[in-house]
């Protein structure tokens, strides 16, 4: 059964929206609060979640970042209509979709499966396994060994590599990194690209000052290349 969070704040929307998707055989938890948010995210694990981004405790971009550190559950930002322009940087910070209100319970759901059979594809798509000198990493089964030897990468750290191995030789910006690995928007001094970076090259068995796969550019970002 489908399992939709509903973060909404108008008791009359809240309520009338719960009625309406429990109607249609949707699990749903629903609360007020952007706070509130975060915690049913892990304890009811909804496959999708509506976020109005009128909220009275925290910005609706901020509460999309929080949820986006922690998982990819598709996010669909709930908004008035004269709000599109912060519909375009909800999407751009990593909102799957969005809602403009009035909406009924049948857009919603009808949003909310285009978004999860999206999903899907992108999940199931062909993706072989891609080797850069004695670097191999398998989107597939999320492997990555260096000379035959598996390395222990965190999910963000995996993600990383497979982001640059498959951009080979091709400088890539912080900026887009936070987008495309983080699904998170460019907060300036921001160091978690460096951070992750870092780690990965420890992994790796290189460093900065003697660096092999990856590649600092100063003031413009990282990239990957062959050291062979
Ligand atoms: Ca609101």
């Amino acid at each position: 059964m489908l399992r939709i969070l509903v973060v909404e704040d108008d008791d009359d929307i809240r309520a009338g929206l719960t009625r309406a998707l429990t109607q249609q055989g949707v699990t749903v938890a629903a609360v007020a609060r952007g706070g509130d948010a975060l915690g049913r995210l892990g304890d009811f694990a909804p496959d999708a979640v509506i976020l109005d981004l009128g909220l009275p405790d925290l910005d609706g971009a901020d509460v999309l970042a929080m949820i986006r550190s922690l998982g990819d559950v598709p996010v669909l930002v709930a908004t008035a209509r004269d709000d599109e322009r912060e519909i375009v940087r909800l999407l751009d910070a990593g909102a799957d979709d969005y809602l403009i209100k009035p909406y009924s319970a049948a857009q919603v759901l009808a949003r909310v499966r285009a978004v999860l059979r999206r999903g899907r594809t992108d999940a199931h798509e062909h993706v072989g396994t891609v080797d850069v000198a004695e670097l191999s990493i398998d989107p597939q089964g999320r492997e990555a060994h260096l000379a035959g030897t598996p390395l222990v990468l965190t999910r963000k750290e995996f993600d990383l590599l497979l982001y640059l191995v498959q951009r080979p030789g091709q400088v890539v910006s912080k900026r887009d990194l936070l987008a495309d690995v983080w699904n998170l928007p460019w907060g300036g001094g921001d160091r978690t690209v460096d951070v992750h970076v870092s780690w990965l090259r420890r992994k790796l068995g290189e460093s900065a000052a003697e660096p092999r796969f990856l590649h600092s550019v100063r003031g413009v970002g990282v990239k990957l290349v062959d050291p062979s």
